[in-house]
């Protein structure tokens, strides 16, 4: 059984969080660390720690995040200029908080992917 982080407690309003957007799948809230002007993490309301812990029968949830980031995007006003959606996985991706959860991010230009060198 995966234990419950952080991002439990704010889908379930235990802990104050900026949030944006809810239904019955998904939850969207701004990062309290924002790395652009526009930040905000969209996340299942189920507990997925991670991408490597995802199933098929996941998929509507995990399309819902999706479609739930494209129109946080458009109602952020950071659409027509682009912006970038991430999920980090495990250590090597950078993953911090063990619920899975989609960056939305924009409002800057965000550079290249990765930095390099
Ligand atoms: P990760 O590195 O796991 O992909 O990203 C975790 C993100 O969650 C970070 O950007 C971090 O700032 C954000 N975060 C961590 N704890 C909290 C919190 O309690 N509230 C909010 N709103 N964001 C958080």
């Amino acid at each position: 059984m995966a234990e419950e982080t952080i991002f439990s407690k704010i889908i379930r309003k235990e802990i104050p969080a900026d949030i944006v957007y809810q239904d019955d799948l998904v939850t969207a809230f701004r990062d309290i660390n924002p790395q652009a002007p526009a930040h905000i993490l969209v996340i299942p309301n189920k507990l997925i720690p991670t991408m490597d812990d995802v199933e098929t029968g996941d998929e509507a949830v995990l399309g819902r995040m999706m479609t739930v980031a494209s129109k946080i995007a458009r109602e952020e006003g950071i659409a027509d200029d682009g912006y970038r959606l991430m999920i980090n996985c495990k250590q090597h991706g950078g993953q911090e908080v063990y619920h899975i959860h989609l960056h939305v991010l924009g409002g800057r230009p965000l550079g290249p992917m990765l930095s390099r060198g």
